[in-house]
């Protein structure tokens, strides 16, 4: 099999010798054929008697057929004999996520990174921009949230301050490369949990905020948005209206996940707020904050996108798109879920992400996963907008350690976002790219994607298993006892008045 990742639908080698022509600047040349009977995104290339023809309905799928033709010269010498390929996406979602905020990746690898995910024919890009651990996007509105927000005296990794921070001029450069190569840019902006960056740059923005510094370790922060106040939904409108002129593709991500109650139960304004919109539970407050702000994405023509959480399920508006990652929802109810008409893209953290160990993530472990839940109707199956594979970079402190993770795994990927499964010999195919990556930048070690076995794989378990520790975590409970006990002095203070 001719090592395409992915590959394509259909790919016949013929008998006759064919040998790509070029022009002055190098790009291989070929006859074009519109043509409207093709999928959005497919492309059609015939190499016989010394003529190439490309076909295909729309730009996106010319440029993956030159991004195959490419492919296909380097690895072949420029002489592939001649050929057929018919080919075109199984899912017009294929995305891959770069986690900017526990670490910062400056732009030109971000650059790179596209430039690895156009080569994989992937075509979504979120930017994980906001999170306890940084705030990544410059606000003219509240210029704290970089100044103050965008950086921390040490990491979970590394003794030293770290920071960093992309300004608008910047993500204007990032989001037109990725739209050059048909690639479309998704912006996280993390609420109401996960973000005690904002709540440091601007400690109204939290319940009880005076305090809380952006955070150095990982694991699940007890300081959430105080959604009991309009301000805060405000301060999340503003941040978004900011945004739209940068990133002006549909979806938004809202993040929406692992959020802690601990504060809001302690808090005046949210306790006022639950009792006002008369609701029993606290998910039910989550899901609210999270119902308005998609309710404002749609007066803007936007889409939310937020992590899924079983917590919310019933709460959330349909038109929330899901990201699926396994919080606690099993794979039945997803399906029911997906029959009922909501939108879905599928990010299971075992084995989608890519910061996981190759031993627990490896590539025999994504293509044994069903991308498609078991359950689902067929004629629900649309509401799959795809995958995406995410780079959460806790312990990813470098562009060298990222490129580790990814290659040969985002190519995996890639294929399993095209088909929908994976084609045999994945893993091989994905290997054979590594002359292509190293020529875009990356580095790549002759160990690249190796897995380990018995007692080296319960070690790697055991190594990857000790973060639980700070989900946990004994920092955050002491921290918390800490704020309980100044929260409750203040709302003491307040009801003596
Ligand atoms: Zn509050």
């Amino acid at each position: 099999m001719f090592p395409l990742v992915p590959a394509p639908i259909k790919f016949e080698r013929k008998e006759g010798f064919f040998k790509f022509l070029k022009d002055d600047s190098g790009a291989i040349k070929y006859d074009y054929v519109r043509d409207d009977s093709l999928p959005p995104e497919g492309y059609e290339l015939r190499a016989r008697d010394s003529k190439l023809v490309m076909r295909s309905c729309d730009e996106a799928g010319r440029f993956y057929g030159e991004v195959t033709l490419g492919v296909m010269d380097a690895l072949t010498g420029g002489t592939p004999g001649e050929f057929y390929i018919s080919d075109a996406p199984a899912f017009g979602y294929r995305g891959y996520m770069l986690d900017v905020a526990r670490y910062f990746f400056d732009v030109d690898t971000v650059l790179r990174h596209i430039d690895y995910m156009a080569l994989l024919k992937l075509n979504v890009l979120h930017l994980h921009l906001t999170d306890d651990q940084g705030w990544r996007v410059e606000i003219k509105k509240y210029p704290r949230l970089t100044a103050v927000g965008a950086f921390r005296s040490r990491t979970h990794v590394r003794l030293y301050r770290h920071g960093g921070y992309y300004t608008r001029e910047q993500l204007k450069q990032i989001v037109a490369y990725a739209h050059s190569k048909h690639i479309k840019v998704v912006p996280e902006i993390d609420f109401p949990g996960h973000f005690s960056a904002a709540i440091a740059a601007y400690p109204e923005l939290g319940c009880y905020g005076e305090g809380v510094k952006v955070a150095r370790n990982f694991g699940v922060k007890y300081d959430v948005a105080c959604v009991g106040k309009d301000t805060t939904l405000s301060f999340m409108k503003d941040v978004l209206e900011e945004l739209f002129d940068i990133f002006t593709d549909e979806y938004y991500h809202l993040g929406g996940d692992e959020v802690m109650y601990e504060r809001w139960k302690l808090c005046p304004e949210c306790l006022e707020l639950k009792r006002r919109l008369g609701f029993n539970q606290w998910s039910e407050v989550q899901a609210w904050a999270l119902n308005e702000l998609s309710a404002f994405l749609n007066e803007h023509g936007k889409k939310a996108i937020i992590w899924n959480e079983s917590k919310i399920t019933g709460k959330a508006d349909k038109n929330l798109v899901w990201q699926y990652w396994q919080g606690g929802l099993d794979e039945k109810k997803l399906a029911e879920e997906i029959n009922s008409g909501r939108q879905v893209i599928m990010s299971p953290c075992e084995p989608y992400y890519l910061d996981l160990p190759y031993s627990i993530n490896g590539v025999r472990a994504m293509e044994k996963y069903k991308l498609i839940p078991e359950g689902t109707k067929v004629d629900a199956v649309d509401n799959i907008l795809g995958a995406e594979f995410p780079l959460w970079t806790e312990l990813v402190p470098n562009a060298r350690q990222a490129d580790k993770m990814l290659f040969p795994r985002l190519a995996v990927g890639a294929e399993i976002a095209w088909r929908g499964c994976c084609d045999e010999n994945v893993g091989d195919r994905a290997k054979s790219y590594a002359p292509l990556f190293i020529r875009l930048g990356a580095i790549v070690g002759e160990k690249a994607g190796a897995e380990k076995k018995g007692i080296a794989y319960v070690l790697d378990r055991i190594w990857w298993e000790r973060r639980q520790l700070y989900w946990g975590a004994i920092g955050n409970l002491i921290g918390n006892m800490k704020v309980r006990r100044a929260a409750k002095r203040k709302f003491r203070q307040q009801n003596q008045r």
